[in-house]
């Protein structure tokens, strides 16, 4: 209590208490004269005079000694509470109401202090707390991190691997697609091989479609936004929302919901591929994840220029480059798979020895050049009057070897004989020449006995092929293997 409003106070009540006094000594007055004691006039006055005097003076000096300053030391104790949160304890005020009132607010603050000590506690174990939960985020931040990257280094090793082993160039694609779509949790993931002369892309593998096997091959044309645009320019392409793509503009088997990073396959400067991935959230690719697909893209660039010069390189060790059929390793390869598949399912399966007959004249009369463009035909006409499953292979100058799946010897014989006729009525480069007026072929049909090896198989063909010439050429001649002799199906017609 400040001290001029408490001197207000202490006046206050020593008026009060001097008018009381007057008010008294009026009534003892009045009572005395009643009761008959004469008290003279002037010595009553002096009387309540000093009584009032005194009583207001002793009033004034208990209220503002006694009672102010003791409530002032009570309010001055609330207020620094309240303003600066201290907790000074009040001395002794005395043992009445005031120094109970004292007594009190020690209590109180005495509650406020341990209260504050345990608020202290609690803050430090909440700091502690949370500083525990911040580095517990951390390290699962760092160690999903950490995942990441190893995910990463581990589908980069994975494509270098796919791509460094020895198969076709399709599965080694289907392959990393797949593991890319998995590892990145990729809604779709594919592949397109990129034709710069036609200005085509063409889908060769597929993930995370229903039927992928439907959509490889299709063709995406460089005019079309905005894989096309990809494989024209070169440049990365990130769609954030594929719905804001004018409907037309997505190649049709993408849903159009969601984002996709397009990323060129680039190889020596040249965009040899096209990589594209979906998510269904829209802008599901962030820069790092754009710059892995980027590294993975590099990757691919590579492992699409290693597989295919694999291919190439395959093809020429199994192929033969006048016709472009099969030569004898592809043959052997083909026959011990379809061997093994006849054996394991008791499927039948058969092969045609094809010779061309007298070629040796047509080469003499006409020239090499002009026979090497016989045999160039030749292989077109069977390559054509064949099913794909079949394997064709020249396995000497003009001697071939058909390997005919799934087929016994009746339907191998009517498909020898089907060859041997269109030949016989197809023009060839020099074959007016030829004896009887055309190009004609011998063929000798055989079919896979129990417990044969391919060897045996293709003897039995050969030996039946001999039997046709023998026979005048011109003729099919199917081997009887339990009798272990040929029959000819068609005479020669020289
Ligand atoms: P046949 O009816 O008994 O089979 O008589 P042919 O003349 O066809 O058989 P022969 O084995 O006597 O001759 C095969 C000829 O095929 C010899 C060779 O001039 C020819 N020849 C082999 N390889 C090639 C080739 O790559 N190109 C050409 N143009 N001719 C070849
Ligand atoms: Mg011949
Ligand atoms: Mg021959």
């Amino acid at each position: 209590m400040p001290g001029a409003s408490r001197r207000r106070l202490a006046r206050r009540a020593g008026f009060q208490a001097s008018a009381l006094s007057v008010i008294l000594s009026g009534a003892g007055w009045f009572a005395l004269r009643s009761a008959g004691i004469d008290v003279r006039l002037p010595v009553f006055v002096w009387i309540t005079a000093g009584a009032t005097l005194t009583a207001g003076l002793l009033t004034r000096f208990y209220v503002e000694f006694a009672v102010s300053r003791r409530i002032t030391r009570v309010v001055r104790a609330l207020d620094a509470y309240a303003r600066e949160r201290s907790l000074q304890r009040l001395p002794d005020l005395g043992g009445d109401e005031i120094g109970e009132i004292g007594r009190a607010i020690n209590a109180l603050l005495a509650n406020l202090t341990s209260l504050e000590v345990r608020m202290i506690e609690q803050g430090q174990e909440l700091r502690t707390t949370r500083d525990e939960l911040t580095l517990e985020r951390d390290l699962g931040e760092k160690t999903a991190e950490l995942e990441q990257r190893l995910r990463e280094r581990a589908l980069l090793f994975d494509i270098v691997r796919a791509s460094a082993s020895e198969r076709e160039l399709d599965s080694v694609l289907a392959e990393i697609t797949a593991r890319l779509g998995e590892a990145l949790k990729l809604r779709e993931c594919m592949l397109f091989l990129v034709d710069a002369k036609t200005e085509r892309l063409t889908l060769r593998a597929a993930y995370g479609f229903e039927k992928p096997g439907e959509l490889l091959e299709r063709i995406v044309l460089f005019d079309e936004q905005p894989l096309g645009r990809v494989a024209k320019t070169g440049e990365a392409v990130v769609v954030d929302e594929l719905e804001t793509l004018p409907e037309s503009s997505l190649w049709e088997p993408i849903e159009q919901r969601g984002s996709m990073a397009i990323l060129p396959v680039v190889h020596h400067g040249a965009t040899t591929g096209v990589l594209a991935a979906t998510r269904s959230e829209k802008t599901a690719f962030s820069e790092v994840e754009t710059g892995l697909l980027a590294a993975i893209s590099d990757q691919l660039g590579l492992a699409i220029r290693h597989t295919q010069l694999f291919d190439e390189l395959r093809r020429g060790s199994q192929h033969d480059d006048l016709t472009g059929l099969g030569n004898r390793r592809l043959l052997r390869i083909r026959l011990e798979d379809e061997l093994h598949r006849a054996q394991r399912f008791g499927e039948a399966v058969s092969v045609l020895a094809i010779d061309v007959d007298y070629f040796k004249a047509l080469n003499d009369r006409h020239g090499h050049p002009t026979g090497d463009a016989a045999l160039r035909k030749l292989a077109g006409l069977m390559t054509r009057n064949l099913r794909r499953i079949d394997t064709i292979a020249r396995i000497g100058g003009e001697e071939f070897v058909v390997l005919l799946p799934r087929t016994d010897v009746g339907v191998a014989a009517k498909v020898g004989e089907k060859l041997r006729s269109i030949v016989e009525t197809t023009e060839f480069p020099g074959g007016e020449g030829q004896p009887g007026g055309a190009l004609t072929v011998s063929v000798g049909v055989a079919s896979l006995e129990p417990d044969e090896t391919g060897a045996d198989l293709l003897a039995r063909a050969d030996n039946a092929l001999y039997e046709a010439k023998d026979l005048g050429r011109n003729c099919v001649v199917a081997s009887q293997p339990t009798a272990g002799s040929a029959r000819s199906l068609t005479r020669s017609r020289i």
